[in-house]
Formats: structure tokens, sequence, C-alpha cells
């Protein structure tokens, strides 16, 4: 018996291996998975697919990852959805910027399947605080 895919996913990240590689663990999860290449794409998908959760990569071209969560909470219609930055930038500065522009969890590249599981899984499961 096939799956059921519950739930929808944005994947916001420029690099193409990446995002291959994050689709694929995803998929395997049973997510349904939505991709965006840049933070201005990323906004725009998010608005229009209202995903069950974001996975925001930071330094990308057109719009930084940054500003893409903070346009995203501004937003009355996405400002619930989970948001979980993946990223290269590790110190203590960079990641304080994310949570204050709103994201919700930081998972540092590289990173392991099973860590990346467990912060999603804690994610998913709260899901939008407020949805009726
Ligand atoms: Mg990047």
């Amino acid at each position: 018996m096939a799956r059921v895919k519950m739930k929808k996913v944005l994947v916001v990240e420029d690099d193409p291996d990446l995002l291959e590689i994050l689709t694929r663990q995803l998929d395997m999860m049973g997510f349904s998975v939505i991709t965006a290449k840049h933070g201005k794409e990323g906004v725009e998908k998010a608005f229009e697919e209202k995903p069950h959760l974001i996975l925001m990569d930071i330094m990308m071209p057109e719009m930084s990852g940054r500003d893409a969560t903070r346009m995203i909470r501004a937003n009355p219609d996405t400002e619930d959805i989970p948001i979980l930055v993946v990223s290269a930038l590790f110190l203590g500065s960079d990641i304080r910027s994310c949570f204050e522009a709103g994201c919700n969890d930081y998972i540092v590249k590289p990173f392991a399947f099973k860590q990346l599981q467990q912060k999603i899984q804690g994610l998913a499961q709260r899901g939008p605080s407020s949805s009726s």
C-alpha cells in the first residue's frame, strides 16, 4: 500500500546538490516536497503553497534566508509555519540573528541524516500553533 503523504515541506536552498539530497531525505520520511532556489522564490512559494514546514538556507542569492524568514513571519497566512534553518553559519551571533528573524530551530551544515530527522520530527509534530 502506498504511503500517504501527510505533510508538505518547502525546502529553500541555492545549492542544487544539497537541495537534491534534502529532497530525497524528506521524501524518505514521507513528506511531499516543494523546492525554491533562493529566498525570494521561497517567500513566493510559502505564500502560494502554505507548507506545514519550511527548511531555510541562509546564504542565498536574490534574498537571504533571514530576510525570507522575516517576510514569512510578517504575513498572517504563513506566520505560524515552523521554519528550520539549515546553514553552514555556526557562530552564536549568526544563529541568534536567525532566531531574531523568526526561525524555530537551527541545524548546522554538514549534518547527519539522523540529526535532521530529529529536528524535523520535533517541528512537524508541533505543526502550526493555531490552525483550526
Ligand atoms: Mg546557500
